[in-house]
């Protein structure tokens, strides 16, 4: 079974509801027909239900910036996994470096994050990656392996298309940064090995890890023809519609 590549959108803390119900629409429109790739759009919690509303039945899939562990109770900030469900969301970003590196997410919260997304049905799209300065000191896959035992722990997967992970180098979020393909590969390749061995084969071969860090129209389609890299997480590139459009229609 081929794994299918997904394109997704991560809108940040961007758009007013009418710009996020322009763009969604845009979106839509330019998906018309795709059936060889999925396509996800993120936006601010505030904007989902509108956001709904204009993906419902377009196969545009939802998701959420991200997401509480609890069903109810006493979270003030937080977003339990039926509020998402309600509006139509069964996905949600856990564990985005701006997560980790402003707000202080740890390994610990982001497994408690992912472990509350998978017993509720929403598919997490797991990410990790290194700064710079780990990058520089050699310590790229130490850091990768680190985060993702910790943040997979105790993560049973049954069906692979239910869990997303994202590799995405610190250093290259919203830098304009890339990294090379062969950087990226590298990477995969190491997390897709790494997989292999936490999970039954024909599972971890099915489970798809994009790639994030400044993709944008001109670097997504060399990035995507790596044979481990499954799709792309996108910030900046995905608020304008030329761009996202054209990350959307990749060439392998
Ligand atoms: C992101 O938000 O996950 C991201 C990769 O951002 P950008 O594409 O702007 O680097």
């Amino acid at each position: 079974m081929q794994r299918i590549p997904l394109i997704a959108g991560n809108w940040k803390m961007h758009t007013s509801l009418a710009e996020a119900r322009n763009l969604a629409a845009a979106v839509v429109s330019v998906c018309k027909g795709l059936t060889d790739r999925e396509v996800m759009i993120a936006p601010p919690f505030t904007a989902l239900a509108t956001v709904a509303e204009v993906v419902r039945g377009s196969g545009v899939r939802l998701a959420a910036q991200n997401i509480c562990w609890e069903e109810q109770g006493a979270f003030t900030g937080e977003i339990a996994p039926g509020m998402l469900r309600e509006l139509g969301c069964d996905m949600a970003i856990i564990g985005h470096s701006e997560r980790r590196h402003i707000f202080g997410e740890s390994d610990a919260l982001v497994n408690q994050r992912m472990a509350g997304a998978m017993r509720f049905g929403i598919t997490p799209i797991f990410c990790f990656g290194e700064t710079l300065a780990e990058r520089e000191g050699g310590q790229t896959m130490a850091v990768l392996e680190r985060q993702i035992r910790a943040g997979l722990a105790d993560i049973a997967v049954v069906d692979p298309t239910r869990l997303v992970l994202a590799y995405e180098p610190v250093w290259a979020i919203g830098t304009g940064k890339t990294a090379s393909d062969h950087q990226a590969q590298e990477a995969h390749e190491f997390v897709r090995n790494l997989l292999l061995e936490m999970y039954e084969k024909s599972i971890a071969r099915q489970i798809r890890i994009l790639y994030g860090g400044s993709v944008n129209s001109g670097n997504v389609d060399a990035l995507l023809r790596q044979p481990d890299i499954d799709g792309a997480l996108v910030g900046g590139a995905a608020l304008k519609v030329d761009s996202f459009e054209r990350i959307i229609h990749f060439r392998q």
